[in-house]
């Protein structure tokens, strides 16, 4: 388990102390160490713990954010420079290509606006299909199609595994990485920053404030006021892999101006994902019951109008994601109230797909310099890596997807190693599959144990507070 650091008070401060490792935060921390910096990354969960948990996790082409805005510039560098920074990763990456269905005339216009603003922007191969051709492409699609707007670029990806990729990057680029420890105070003197954390103090000459949901809270221990943040829930429902033929294809309904809408999604791992509906929350908090009857319903209504025959009694799991919006935009600026803090706010969708580029931008706002070009990882660092990867062997531990102890082992050595049962799960799959951990989750747990060194009653499933036993165990002796 992590330990306390409270010596680096001792230490010349860091050049830069970033808050938050999702993908935000932790592609920032990596990439500022390509440009030679020193950095630590200070995250309050296990793990990532936001957004990046629970998202689509789908690299959209760019054709649709509003002209002007970061969503759209930094959209489109994300999306075209993701494919290399995954591959740089080790992280899954499939292009699948996407449909945007439209059901009536003024949604084809619609489709008619993005195809001539996606061409303005070089996407290359956007075309609009006929009915017909939507249905020899995807025959599952609803009949009462009219037309859909095709994008061959498209792709979906793992959003943990490459948050976490990202925070080993960092880590093998020589920052400093603090997890369960969330920034409670901050104060600024005349060399930078004094951050105070759960686990301890740090000193950092700049701060970038990649808190997602907490980043209000965030800037306001730093001296920023005004930033407003509100919580944006999402809903999902899960499909088990043996419906994965069902749908090629990313299919989208035309947008509102709040969310992208309900979709059907062909994971990178092979199942089908659908959802996310929109709820708006008056303030940052995520929601604390997950899911709602009324919302998994709306989800399920919404899917089927693109796909009327899909076999809802395959759902796997349910669960929610919180996008955090400031406003219609991302805001990434220095801040002006308080010099050295920079602001990434209001990440929401296409956070992901921008996620590598916002990383190239701040890091270019923080020190003037740009990341040089990712290069694919070699066949050995992809594979150390990504224990997923680790060649297994040995026994199986979770059956539905056919995860060894090896790989457990694996994900729970080295640099920002699972420390918790959803660590485990995220890394390796394990707990993911049709029977969602009933058959491996005591196995794991007792890996766990033995190679974090600490009794089965001090494993948690997502951190400090979600101890998964209590009172006597087998294990504690009579
Ligand atoms: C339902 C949904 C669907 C989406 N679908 C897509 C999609 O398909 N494609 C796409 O491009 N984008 C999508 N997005 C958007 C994308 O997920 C986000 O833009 C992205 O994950 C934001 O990453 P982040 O690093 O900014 O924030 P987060 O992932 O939320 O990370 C912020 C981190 O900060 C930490 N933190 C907070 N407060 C503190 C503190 N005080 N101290 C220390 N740490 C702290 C949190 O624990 C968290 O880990 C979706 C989002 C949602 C919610």
């Amino acid at each position: 388990m992590p330990s306390r650091h409270p010596s680096w008070l001792n230490h010349a401060p860091f050049d830069a102390a970033i808050v938050g490792a999702g993908v935000v935060g932790a592609l920032t921390a990596r990439a500022l160490t390509r440009v030679g910096l020193r950095v630590i990354l200070v995250e309050a969960g296990a793990d990532p713990a936001g957004a990046t948990k629970a998202n689509s996790g789908i690299v959209h082409p760019g054709y649709d954010p509003e002209r002007g805005t970061l969503k759209a510039a930094l959209g489109l560098a994300g999306a075209r420079a993701f494919e290399v920074t995954a591959a740089a990763l080790g992280v899954p990456f499939r292009r699948t290509g996407s449909l945007m269905l439209a059901f009536d005339e003024s949604e084809g216009q619609t489709l008619r606006h993005y195809l001539a603003q996606g061409r303005g922007r070089g996407l290359r191969g956007l075309r609009l299909l006929d009915r017909e051709e939507v249905l020899t492409r995807e025959p599952a699609v609803n009949p009462a199609v009219l037309a859909a707007l095709y994008s061959p670029d498209t792709a979906v990806t793992s959003p943990f595994e490459l948050a976490v990729a990202a925070v080993q990057g960092a880590i093998a680029g020589g920052a400093e990485a603090w997890r369960e420890a969330e920034v409670t105070g901050v104060e600024r003197g005349a060399a930078g920053f004094t951050i105070g954390t759960s686990r301890g103090q740090v000193r950092a000459r700049r701060l970038v404030n990649a808190a997602g949901l907490g980043a209000k809270r965030v800037a306001g221990l730093a001296g920023h006021q005004g930033l407003d943040v509100r919580g944006r829930v999402g809903e999902y429902l899960l499909l088990d892999r043996d419906v994965e033929e069902l749908v090629k294809m990313v299919l989208y309904p035309v947008p509102s101006p709040f969310s992208k809408g309900i979709l059907v999604v062909p994971t990178v791992h092979g199942n089908v994902l659908l959802g996310p509906n929109a709820e708006n929350l008056a303030d940052a908090d995520a929601r604390a019951n997950a899911v709602t009857r009324q919302g998994l319903a709306e989800v399920a209504e919404g899917a089927r109008r693109l796909v009327p025959g899909l076999p809802i009694d395959r759902v796997i799991a349910t669960f929610s994601g919180t996008r955090a919006v400031a406003g219609g935009d991302f805001v990434i600026e220095p801040s002006e109230q308080v010099p050295g803090l920079i602001n990434v706010v209001g990440i929401a969708s296409p956070g992901l797909t921008a996620s590598p580029a916002i990383a190239g931008h701040v890091t270019r706002l923080l020190s003037g310099r740009t990341p040089p070009p990712e290069e694919p990882a070699t066949g050995a660092t992809a594979l150390s890596e990504s224990p997923r990867r680790t060649p297994g062997g040995g026994r199986i531990v979770c059956r539905c997807e056919g995860v060894t102890e090896a790989e457990v082992i694996a994900a729970i050595r080295g640099p920002f190693g699972a420390t918790t049962l959803d660590g485990v799960k995220q890394r390796t799959r394990a707990g993911m599959g049709r029977c969602q951990g009933s058959f491996c989750g005591p196995r794991v747990v007792e890996i766990m144990a033995r190679e974090l060194g600490e009794p089965v009653s001090r494993v948690t499933k997502a951190g400090a507070g979600s101890e998964l036993f209590s009172g006597r165990t087998k294990e504690a002796g009579p």
